[in-house]
């Protein structure tokens, strides 16, 4: 997971992690840990604070936020969107289809 190619996905994840307003220690370590880096990370609120800062920088470079977290139930994972169709809502086509199965079973008891 070092190659530049793997390299910008973890680049957005971070990004779009940071600047949500959920972004605390866990939710980043998160992101840090799906994109290979290796426990322990020793992440402080502060560091957090630093990296926020920083992303909070990048993503003026960006027209927009390029992606955003997954709108599933209990999932919140970090997504990569690069236009083109309907923009996304969730992470993958997992929680879409559970979450257009529970819109359905909710609209037709
Ligand atoms: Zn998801």
């Amino acid at each position: 997971m070092h190659s530049t190619k793997a390299m910008a996905p973890r680049a957005v994840a971070l990004i779009v992690a940071l600047l949500h307003e959920r972004a605390d220690v866990d939710a980043v370590a998160r992101v840090l840990l799906e994109y290979g880096e290796r426990p322990p990370l020793d992440l402080t609120p502060h560091d957090v604070e630093t990296m926020r800062l920083a992303a909070a920088r990048l993503a003026g470079v960006f027209a927009r936020v390029p992606g955003g977290l997954c709108a599933a139930t209990g999932c919140g994972k970090p997504y990569l969107d690069l236009g083109g169709g309907s923009p996304r809502r969730y992470c993958g086509t997992r929680c879409a289809t559970r979450e257009r199965v529970a819109a359905h079973r909710a609209a037709h008891p």
